[in-house]
């Protein structure tokens, strides 16, 4: 962990993800909109492939979890009960000099005086909370009555179905509810490309338990949730758990860890596993007037069941992914000359496109029609693209760069037009090791689907 901050090396990433379109700048052509971003073509696909990987293995591959899908728009009794209202805020400092708006734990501090990191200056205000939420409203007055919240945690709406949840789905404890969805916060300073944004996406498991289960399971989810980082394929020397300390943790938590990815701009959080105990539903309980307790069978006892929260952010960890993957290494050219390639490593299980397939020569029209034939075989079952343009070596360097795993070229020998008995094979390549194979067509759709499962 802790590397020195690699400033080059992030500029190569932003500027790989315009150019090959996984992250835009939101409303770029009017100057872009400070802390929002647009996720173009391929950006999309990783994204789905994220959040669809993270669904399977926290929902569909179990029995203790059902998934839900909360409104973004919060009624204020939400966020006032859940202590959001009076206190989800930051300090802010303003630089009189240059006039920026600082969080107080960004400025730099030297020979024991604090100083604004953009211009040196020691003319600050005294720190104010800020809050973090955006304040909008609903219907046509825009009065105190109308009043709602973008919501700044996916979790509250899990919180508050938890009653309806917990009848429709008649789960025992322990039993959680899962969600994946946007969340917004006004940060005083986005930066570090998507990783601090003001609009983001959430994947959010509340574990419901027994109080006496509660340390266990945080320990258990700290676990789960670095095996998953794991099979996306984040390396784990540059992941760390931190143990939040007694000081900075939530008053209400025993028990945090935050799992950090050491990022070229430092390490710092993907996730954060807490043990909240009872506190979120007690608080809705008392203000709601609605109990929310829950009944055990065997024992039974009525209580309020503890939880605990594995609560990750998509485009943290797209930007974990990209930068884990992200490598300059050399490769052949078409002549067989040694070149510099910039080359994503992306899991295949993760990587947007799965396969792509290339016609040798785009006027052969026996080996268009033949590689079309394999796009309409594999395409019902992954995401294939088709290329024809270009030398072959190219076709690969562009794939390679957007981190395809195979590439599959159709050529004489698939016709039989030099061996009869390499009829129907073609050349599998691989992305990291450029090995190529000779496989079937037969064989082909097994062998892939095995790999990016
Ligand atoms: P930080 O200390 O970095 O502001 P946090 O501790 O406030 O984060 P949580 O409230 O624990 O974050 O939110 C859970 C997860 O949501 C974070 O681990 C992160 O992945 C994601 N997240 C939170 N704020 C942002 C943001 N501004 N931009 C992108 N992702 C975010």
């Amino acid at each position: 962990m802790s590397t020195p901050i690699d400033t080059q090396r992030m500029e190569k990433i932003v500027s790989l993800c315009k150019r090959r379109g996984f992250i835009f700048q939101s409303s770029e052509i009017y100057g872009g909109l400070n802390g929002a971003w647009d996720y173009g073509p391929l950006g999309v696909e990783l994204k789905r492939n994220l959040k669809n990987y993270w669904w399977r293995v926290m929902v569909h591959e179990r029995d203790d979890v059902v998934g839900m899908d909360g409104a973004i728009l919060t009624h204020p009794a939400v966020l006032k009960a859940s202590g959001h209202v009076e206190g989800f805020s930051d300090p802010m400092i303003d630089c009189r000099t240059c006039k920026a708006h600082l969080r107080a734990d960004q400025l730099v501090e030297k020979k024991g005086v604090k100083q604004c990191p953009n211009c040196g200056s020691k003319d600050l205000t005294e720190a104010r909370q800020f809050n973090l939420m955006f304040e909008t409203h609903v219907g046509a007055a825009a009065e105190e009555s109308s009043v709602a919240y973008l919501r700044p945690e996916t979790a509250q709406s899990i919180f508050v179905q938890f009653k309806n949840i917990l009848e429709v789905s008649r789960k025992k404890l322990p039993f959680g509810i899962a969600q994946i969805g946007k969340a917004f916060r006004n940060e005083i300073n986005p930066r570090n490309f998507t990783f601090r944004s003001r609009e983001f996406e959430q994947m959010e498991v509340e574990y419901f338990c027994r109080p006496e289960q509660g340390m266990e399971l945080l320990e258990y989810w700290k676990e789960e949730r670095l095996k998953f980082y794991e099979n996306i394929g984040i390396s784990r020397e540059r992941l760390n758990v931190k143990t939040v300390s007694d000081k900075e943790r939530a008053f209400y938590s025993r028990g945090t860890y935050d799992i950090e990815y050491d990022f070229p701009f430092g390490p710092q959080e993907l996730e954060g596993i807490a043990y909240r105990t009872a506190y979120d539903l007690k608080q809705h309980q008392d203000a709601s007037g609605k109990s929310l307790e829950y009944f055990d069978d065997e024992k039974k006892e009525r209580f309020i069941p503890h939880v605990v929260e594995p609560s990750a952010g998509v485009d943290r960890t797209i930007l974990a992914l990209i930068c884990d993957a992200f490598a300059e290494d050399q490769a052949p050219d078409d002549k067989g000359k040694m070149e510099s390639r910039i080359v994503l490593r992306l899991h295949p299980r993760i990587a947007p496109i799965k396969c792509a397939v290339f016609p040798l020569l785009k006027n052969k029209e026996r080996l268009v029609a033949k590689a079309k034939e394999i796009v309409d075989l594999l395409r019902p079952h992954m995401f294939v693209f088709y290329d024809e343009s270009g030398a072959i070596g190219r076709r690969y360097r562009r794939q390679d760069e957007i981190g395809t795993p195979f590439g599959v070229t159709v050529d004489f020998e698939t016709l039989g037009e030099k061996d009869s008995k390499a009829r129907d094979t073609v050349t599998l390549r691989e992305r990291d090791s450029m090995k190529q194979e000779r496989v079937g067509i037969s064989d082909l759709l097994q062998l892939l689907s095995m790999r990016i499962a």
